[in-house]
């Protein structure tokens, strides 16, 4: 199967996880809830839930942005009668993963990455105050990181019924990983630190908690969340049959005759003072048979 491994972690300031994440291969998601008073939590569980209750089969990307769709309203609705509390709502980062194709659909600022041959692409926009400002030139990345509103989302699942998700499909190579992330991780962790972490971890489950422990050794201000997917692992098991193939089949066929051929002439050995019989090579099978030819 897919190896992947992902983890929460309520960090060293906050009380409550208000996050929640979702390892349901082919599906992962991260969702950081917004809210307080446990209100942020009912509305990231509720829509994580949602989100797998109405997940395409395939890794279609609008389809996928439908189901957050679906979880949108879902948490809307839940305020409205009483579960939670209004105001509440939640990011969400989906990801469906078939081989190396990725599906998408991503709402607020939790993020997805891609790392490729050692380099750490994002791959989603964030949907805040400070990255439009970044956009428009207004601010530097690095300005962004440390601005007193940098966690102001300008989208986020729980609020507007008419909301879309970004949705788009990534086509990623095998060996590549797929990151999924709150803020409590890229606010505290820059880039360049995800990058050499996530490269230098033999596997997902030792680059979660290394991402992880960077997030809590930098204050770990807020909610962690980490999920690890590699990429490309079972189609390299599907395609587990020797190169050349035909080849191969070859040997095989003839391993199995010269067993065939051994085997009958034991047998022919010790019942030929019995019966006459003879061999025929029949494309490779060699089948005996008792009496005599005609
Ligand atoms: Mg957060």
């Amino acid at each position: 199967g897919t190896p992947y491994a992902g983890d929460s972690h309520v960090g060293l300031v906050r009380d409550d996880n208000e996050d929640a994440f979702l390892l349901a291969p082919p599906l992962f998601a991260v969702a950081d809830g917004l809210g307080g008073h446990q209100a942020g939590e009912i509305a990231s569980a509720l829509a994580i839930d949602t989100l797998l209750a109405s997940a395409p089969r395939q890794a279609d990307a609008k389809a996928l942005g439908r189901a957050v769709r679906r979880a949108n309203s879902a948490v809307i609705q839940a305020a409205e009668t009483g579960r939670g509390r209004s105001g509440m709502g939640t990011t969400m980062t989906a990801a469906m993963v078939d081989g190396t194709r990725i599906a998408l659909a991503h709402v607020g600022d939790s993020r997805a990455y891609l790392l490729h041959l050692g380099k750490l692409e994002q791959l989603t926009d964030d949907h805040s105050m400070v990255a439009d400002l970044v956009r428009q030139g207004r601010l530097t990345a690095e300005e962004a990181r440390h601005h007193p509103n940098r966690s102001v989302i300008t989208r986020a699942l729980g609020s507007d019924p008419d909301m879309l998700a970004d949705t788009f499909e990534v086509q990623a190579s095998p060996g590549d990983r797929l990151l999924l992330a709150t803020d409590g991780l890229t606010g505290l962790v820059t880039d360049d630190e995800i990058e050499s972490m996530l490269a230098a971890a033999p596997t997902p489950s030792d680059a979660v908690d290394t991402l992880i422990d960077a997030a809590l050794d930098s204050g770990g201000h807020d909610n962690i969340t980490v999920v690890v997917v590699d990429l490309g692992r079972p189609r390299s098991d599907r395609a587990h049959r020797p190169a050349g193939g035909p080849r191969w089949g070859l040997r095989v066929l003839w391993l199995l005759a010269l067993i065939a051929v051994v085997a009958a002439a034991g047998w022919i050995a010790h019942s030929y003072a019995r019966s006459q019989a003879y061999l025929i090579d029949e494309g490779g099978y060699v089948a005996v048979y008792e009496g005599v030819p005609g």
